[in-house]
């Protein structure tokens, strides 16, 4: 039986992205050997690594103005890395509270400078994206998490400010296309969407940089990985390969435009269902429902671990919700196929003229 993969995340990855990358484990480029025992400073590996950032690059439309990284340490690294980067201890940013992983990078920018936590949606549980709020001029930066993977929510729109934005995209990167010109920077762990667990992408406008005054140690000083073209130290190969892999894929699907428009007719199956069914309904308000992870729950939560059961029966895995939320989470990246999605609504129709 065909199976599909709703984790969020590691999550899915595009079939013929794991065929590759599996041949390459077994005979690297033709070379003779395994891409997991070559040199970073091998021809071949370099040259992954330059087309990945020009990938990361021509998807996103940047031009010189911005730097690309694979770094390690996940988005978590992230957390900190940023307002140590970017950060004087007299300044101030800004950041949007829209779960977990915002509150997350709060805590850790709260040891570098001061934190304006400008709007939250903690009141509801975070079933919603906060809109109408002030946002200060003089903010360093305003950091927000465009895809709240645990929550379901996800920004329709960006904030309307001059104030530089700092994005934490883990979830949704690549998802959609992005207007650049509004980030000093974008990060992401890359297993949700774009690869492997193990690398990280980081996006920063150069001029961004140079403004603190602090002591960086080398490996967490962007410029360091600017300059040595994340090879300072022994980068994560094989995970930036997949990633590059995964890259050449949305490529080859149209880009972001045709992403967009595949991840709005998938999510759309799955939304559709959940309005019409009697028996379920959906964690995050509708205007603000997240294209990336579905959240939603029984009405009658004595049938949890039957539908859960139901659904690992019909070779849909990973859709058990997150406990801060309960109930279920359909995460539905780029990679996921509709037909599987489409096997879940049906699943979901089936419940409903069983137990209603
Ligand atoms: C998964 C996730 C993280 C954490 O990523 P790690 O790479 O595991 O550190 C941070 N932010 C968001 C939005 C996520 O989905």
């Amino acid at each position: 039986m065909k199976k599909y993969n709703f984790s969020a995340g590691p999550a899915v990855l595009p079939r013929e992205v794991i065929e590759k990358a599996a041949s390459n484990v077994l005979n690297y480029n033709g070379s003779g050997f395994s891409i997991l025992e070559v040199s970073h400073r091998s021809k071949d590996v370099v040259a992954d690594m330059d087309n990945a950032i020009a990938l990361v690059k021509e998807l996103f439309g940047l031009g010189d103005e911005f730097e690309v990284l694979f770094l390690q340490g996940g988005a978590s690294t992230q957390f900190f890395q940023v307002p140590m980067n970017l950060l004087n201890e007299n300044e101030t940013a800004g950041y949007v509270n829209t779960g977990a992983w915002s509150k997350k990078a709060i805590k850790e920018a709260k040891a570098f400078g001061k934190v304006n936590v400008v709007a939250s949606s903690e009141d509801t549980n975070y079933s919603y994206i906060p809109k109408a709020y002030d946002i200060p001029s003089d903010l360093k930066y305003l950091h927000i998490t465009t895809n709240n993977t645990i929550f379901g929510t996800q920004f329709q729109e960006l904030p309307e400010t001059n104030v530089p934005l700092i994005a934490d995209m883990s979830s949704d990167i690549f998802s959609r296309p992005i207007d650049a010109s509004k980030f000093d920077l974008i990060y992401a762990g890359a297993q949700k969407n774009m690869g492997p667990a193990g690398v990280t992408l980081v996006i920063v406008r150069k001029s961004a940089l140079g403004t603190v005054s602090r002591y960086m140690p080398a490996m967490l000083d962007y410029k360091t990985h600017i300059e040595n073209v994340s090879m300072y130290n022994t980068p994560p190969v094989f995970a930036m390969h997949v990633s590059m892999l995964t890259l050449e894929w949305i490529k080859s699907q149209g880009g972001l435009t045709a992403m967009a428009a595949s991840n709005e007719a998938k999510a759309k199956i799955l939304y559709d269902e959940l309005d019409r069914n009697s028996l379920f309904y959906g964690h995050a308000v509708k205007e603000d429902r997240s294209l990336m992870n579905v959240t939603f729950r029984l009405h009658n939560e004595e049938f949890e671990a039957e539908f859960l059961d139901r659904c690992k029966k019909e070779g849909l895995d990973g859709l058990k919700g997150h406990r801060s939320v309960g109930g279920f989470r359909a995460s539905i990246y780029n990679a996921l196929e509709a037909e599987g999605i489409q096997k879940l609504a049906d699943l979901m129709r089936a419940f409903e003229a069983e137990k209603a």
